[in-house]
Formats: C-alpha cells, structure tokens, sequence
C-alpha cells in the first residue's frame, strides 16, 4: 500500500515539473521575439535556453527549450513556429542546430 503511495507521489511531482516546462514553451511563444529571463521548473536557474528546428517554407517543425544547468527540458515536435521567428534563425544546417542543443534529459508528462 505504501509502495503505491510512492509512486503515484512521484508521478505527480513529474507531471508538476512538466506542465511548467509547457507553460514555459507556451509563454515563448506569446513574447517573441522579445522572450524575457526565464528560470528552469527543475533547479530555478536562469536563463533556460530553447531552439526552434524547422522547415522554413511550412513553419512546422519542433522546439526544443532546456536548462544548460542541469540539462533537463522538453521536445514539442509538431509545433508552428510563429512569423516572428526569422527566417534566417531556423534555415541553419542540421549539424549547426545540433550543437547547440545539448544533450539533455527529456522531462516526461
Ligand atoms: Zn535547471
């Protein structure tokens, strides 16, 4: 009985987790291209860093926003990325992008 306690507290604490991190993308993307200082849901350092990958002439694509601190964050694929965003800024080579996103943990919902 206790055990099941545990584990639905756990999962609770991760899905908290979670839904700052998607309040975070969301408010992203309302402030372009003017995004302020944001701290990270999981250590509260600041800022988080984010990425938008995607097709110039469809504007769809993914984003990925994480923590260079402790390195945990999230990946929305299927995401339209907004006008605001500069062509220039997502027509990158695919290497260039992955470098500079870091190789971090994926927060789960
Ligand atoms: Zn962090």
């Amino acid at each position: 009985m206790k055990k099941f306690f545990q584990v639905d507290t756990m999962s609770k604490i991760k899905n908290k987790v979670f839904s700052q991190w998607i309040s975070i993308a969301i408010e992203i993307n309302q402030l372009l291209p003017n995004v302020p200082v944001l701290s990270c849901p999981n250590c509260h350092r600041q800022p988080i860093d984010f990425q938008f990958v995607g097709d110039v002439q469809t504007r769809i694509g993914y984003m990925a926003i994480w923590c260079p601190f402790c390195l945990h964050g999230v990946h929305l694929s299927r995401v339209r990325i907004s006008d605001k965003i500069p062509d220039t800024s997502f027509d990158i080579p695919i290497e260039e992008i992955s470098k500079r996103i870091p190789n971090f943990t994926h927060v789960k919902p």
